[in-house]
């Protein structure tokens, strides 16, 4: 059997164009961006393209996009400064964050610096915004940070309906926006949210790449500190072929978006129908409905099972890549806080299955006969 990659959440297959792409600039723009000279200027003007292009697929000028080395550091950058810059003394989140703005708030928290709150959400991970609306009551002008998608489970939330709740509360609004950017459109000058962030791997670019988007209403101080680099904001000599390769990444995403959605959708939806027809008892984790879901996670909870550890392994050694998103691996603490936040059971194995156009149903297929063996 050839090797099924179903791991589109933790990263993505690099797209042969945006290879191509870095290549170029790889051997042929070796200037530092920072100098003067011609070879500075070439390298230079590839950033500013790059941010042009970005800029213009989300409807935002290019002075409010700001490159970073991914996901985590843009998330980081923009909770620490924002609440040290406007000291903020509360913030509000939930258990479902992915980590890179869960433990930076907790230990803003513990630090002394912050008081935390956590939004309600029912076991399908859904936000319940009049407790967000009552919290923010209590405590006008705080930060809120609520992702837009969440990465184990899919579970979506309108950015438009929890920004407005922020901004009658006169608070500030981050929504980890990495699992959907380039993923759906954006009209970011037209939604109520302060900080989104981007990771350029997680739509077929290269790793180690992303970016922060601070609405122009709002400034905050630089976040590294040292050269003049991303207008005084981030120092540090730019990842120029990163750049490069996450505009053009996000440029063939948003070409193909309407076409990739329908092909991926028609995959998870054919996985679900296919799970259901082959294995007794299997349910879902987080919501499926199309509208409220994001369309490149499957987060499958599988009868118990004494092969429950092991599952994973049995699927690699099958040829099928996948994460595990147990609520408890026996023996360990490790499982998932998400699934353990929504109410889990330990019993049953979950297995986070997620698509991208590379994929396709016959794949689908024979990871669920092989899957549906193991339940017999
Ligand atoms: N936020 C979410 C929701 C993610 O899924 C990830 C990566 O898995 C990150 C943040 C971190 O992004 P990066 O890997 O670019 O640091």
């Amino acid at each position: 059997m050839n090797k099924i990659y179903l791991d589109n959440a933790a990263t993505t297959k690099l797209h042969p164009e945006v290879l191509d792409e870095m290549y170029k600039v790889m051997k042929d723009y070796y200037g530092n961006p920072s100098s003067v000279h011609f070879f500075g200027r070439k390298s230079k003007s590839l950033i500013e393209s790059s941010r042009k292009t970005i800029s213009s697929l989300l409807n935002v000028s290019p002075g409010e996009i700001f490159f970073t080395s991914g996901g985590t550091e843009a998330d980081n950058a923009c909770i620490v400064s924002c609440i040290k810059d406007f000291s903020i003394t509360h913030a509000v989140t939930t258990k479902l964050e992915h980590h890179a703005v869960l433990h930076t708030l907790q230990n803003l928290e513990k630090i002394g610096i912050i008081s935390l709150s956590y939004v309600d959400f029912n076991s399908d991970g859904e936000i319940n915004v009049d407790d967000l609306n009552s919290i923010l009551s209590d405590n006008p002008r705080s930060f809120v940070s609520i992702m837009h998608a969440n990465n184990e489970i899919g579970t979506k939330i309108s950015l438009k309906e929890i920004g407005d709740v922020c901004k009658n509360h006169n608070s500030i609004f981050h929504s980890d926006t990495v699992q959907t950017m380039a993923h759906y459109d954006f009209n970011l000058s037209e939604t109520p949210v302060h900080f989104v962030t981007g990771s350029a791997h997680k739509f077929h670019g290269p790793k180690g790449v992303g970016f922060l988007y601070i609405d122009g209403e709002i400034s905050i101080n630089p976040f590294i500190f040292g050269g003049a680099q991303e207008r005084n904001m981030r120092a540090g000599t730019e990842n120029l072929y990163g750049i490069v390769g996450m505009s053009k990444a996000m440029e063939i995403a948003y070409r193909d978006l309407k076409k990739d959605k329908e092909f991926i959708t028609s995959l998870k939806n054919h996985m679900i129908i296919q799970l259901k027809n082959n294995i007794n008892g299997v349910c879902f984790n987080g919501i499926v409905d199309e509208d409220k879901s994001l369309y490149t996670i499957l987060n499958v909870s599988l009868p118990p099972t004494e092969l429950a550890d092991m599952l994973i392994y049995n699927l690699d050694l099958l040829g099928v890549s996948c994460s595990s998103g147990s609520a408890c691996s026996s023996g360990s603490n490790t499982g998932s806080h998400v699934l353990q936040a929504i109410g889990c059971s330990n019993e049953r194995a979950a297995l986070r299955f997620s698509f991208s156009k590379y994929n396709n149903k016959k794949e689908i297929d024979l990871v669920v006969k092989e899957l549906s063996k193991l339940f017999i």
